[in-house]
């Protein structure tokens, strides 16, 4: 069978856990936290998955009061006018499922997405399971900061989308609102759409706020934004996510989404529902991460690793050229047999597989377990 992605390996964060796991290794490779939801979460789930009714299909877009609850959450967090529930908000397998949603409904065969790299290994794949073109544009290393103009560049009239991630996977840096008012300056005289992938929204550091795509007018009305349930409440593996975007641009999203999963599970979003109007969660959220940060930076200082900056996400980048100069797979694979700590080499979120001598730990994970990591990592 020809394939339609013969360059496409399997992802890095499968190839990761199963290494992880069959070395017995501390896995800081593939992003998701080794402790559990909010209890309040777990036993609303366990209490609607004892609720009759609650077992069958949601309707299409998502339940009508998670939706309700994400548009008031929204407006809360942003200070913008609360997206319209019924015709603003669909309810995702994830953000994962969103992306896919989003690409397969605006991109079409010959269609430009430009990409900001390093990138989330799925961009580029599915951009071209579409029939789209990726243009890829190198963030500033090792900031990871756009260079608008670079971006400007890039931009041509056969541009249909614009992706950007903030905070941004692997590297934690984040947009500014100064940042997306220059994109919005850029694509005002073009006819692109944004795709921002906001997942990790509640993870910005030192006191600083998230910029969400959805706070400057001239992008919100031009952007599909996604966030994901699984990162801010420790749920990865529920696969809840959603994406806001003006009405036309969500109908287009629907019109995929319905034939893609339908809906998305139904005990979840109720119980999604029972939490998310409690700002808890998502407001200490900054503060739960930052000490996850800091402590595993204080726990590493005594390693031969250079850790980077991190203004938000739970990744933290490292180089490690005074132990090895070996390239980051070699690195990330010896590492984690040798070690027992896996890690992502960050070259796997380039689609030429460039290679800038760095690993991603995820630092989403017990002190407990980061002070073990750290001890090890520490030994080489
Ligand atoms: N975008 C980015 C940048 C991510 O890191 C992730 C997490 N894997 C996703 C999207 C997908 O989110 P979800 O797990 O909700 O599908
Ligand atoms: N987003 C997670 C990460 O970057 C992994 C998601 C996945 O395994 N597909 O590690």
């Amino acid at each position: 069978l020809p394939s339609k992605l013969p360059d496409v390996g399997t992802s890095i964060f499968s190839v990761m856990s199963q290494l992880a796991a069959e070395c017995g290794a501390i896995n800081l490779a593939q992003g998701f936290p080794d402790y559990d939801p909010p209890q309040a979460l777990t036993e609303a789930l366990a209490r609607h998955a004892r609720t009759a009714g609650h077992h069958q299909y949601a309707p299409m877009p998502g339940l009508p009061r998670l939706r309700e609850a994400i548009s008031h959450k929204t407006a809360a967090v942003y200070g913008v006018p609360a997206p319209d529930p019924t015709t603003e908000i669909t309810v995702t397998s994830g953000a994962t499922e969103a992306l896919y949603a989003v690409l397969a409904a605006v991109v079409r065969p010959g269609d430009e997405v430009l990409v900001l790299e390093p990138a989330y290994d799925l961009y580029g794949p599915a951009i071209r399971l579409q029939g789209g073109v990726p243009v890829y544009v190198p963030l500033r290393v090792p900031e990871f900061t756009p260079d608008w103009d670079l971006v400007q560049a890039a931009l041509t009239p056969r541009t249909r989308l614009v992706m950007i991630n903030t905070p941004h996977n692997p590297s934690g840096a984040v947009l500014t609102l100064q940042d997306l008012t220059t994109l919005a300056g850029l694509l005002a005289d073009t006819d692109a759409f944004l795709l921002s992938d906001e997942v990790y929204e509640h993870m910005v550091f030192d006191g600083q706020q998230h910029a969400s795509a959805l706070q400057v007018p001239a992008l919100a009305e031009r952007s599909f934004v996604l966030s994901s349930f699984g990162k801010t409440y420790h749920a990865t593996g529920w696969k809840v996510g959603y994406c806001i975007a003006p009405p036309l641009l969500t109908a287009e999203v629907r019109r995929v989404h319905q034939f893609v999963t339908f809906a998305v599970s139904t005990p979840a979003q109720h119980a999604l529902a029972d939490v998310l109007l409690e700002p808890e969660q998502y407001a200490t959220l900054p503060a739960f991460y930052q000490h996850k940060r800091d402590l595993f930076g204080e726990l590493m200082a005594g390693s031969r690793f250079e850790l980077l900056p991190t203004p938000g996400s739970y990744f933290q980048l490292a180089r490690y050229q005074s132990i090895s100069s070996e390239g980051d797979v070699a690195f990330a694979q010896r590492l984690t047999r040798e070690s027992g700590v896996a890690v992502i080499p960050v070259s796997a979120f380039y689609h030429d597989g460039l290679d800038h001598g760095l690993i991603r730990f995820c630092f989403a994970k017990r002190d407990d377990t980061l002070a073990l990591a750290a001890e090890r990592l520490s030994q080489i």
